[in-house]
């Protein structure tokens, strides 16, 4: 792992500027990650215009769940709920920068996962949303 982005990772899990739970809030979801034991959960309050208004997260796991939500959370504020559909995991893993197996791309997709979920009001997430 690139030394630049692994600090980045680090910054990002030890102080995230997004982690909480908004309340009230307009879409919430959390799932996890078995194979891990990561856990998110993301709360979102929406605009009149269909954009997102707020967001956080909250949970616990690895750090690349944990500031994959972060970066997430911080990507997606003021967008329209249109565009937050259409994420997939390129999204994701530009903003970490680094290249991920198969286990650790399902921790960096968790938050990506639960978001979609939440946006779409899905009663469960699938792996399908991410790809
Ligand atoms: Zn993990």
């Amino acid at each position: 792992m690139d030394d630049l982005y692994r600090e980045v990772i680090i910054e990002h899990y030890k102080n995230p500027s997004y982690r909480g739970h908004l309340d009230p809030h307009d879409i919430q979801f959390a799932d996890n990650n078995p194979l891990c034991g990561d856990h998110i959960e993301i709360t979102l309050q929406t605009a009149a215009d269909g954009t997102v208004k707020d967001a956080r997260f909250d949970g616990h796991g690895c750090a690349i769940s944990q500031a994959s939500a972060d970066l997430l959370v911080e990507s997606i504020i003021g967008k329209p709920l249109d565009e937050v559909k259409q994420l997939n995991k390129e999204h994701i893993l530009d903003m970490l920068g680094i290249e991920l197996g198969p286990v650790r791309l399902k921790c960096a997709l968790l938050s990506l996962k639960v978001l979609k979920a939440g946006v779409y009001g899905l009663g469960e997430a699938s792996d399908s949303l991410v790809e």
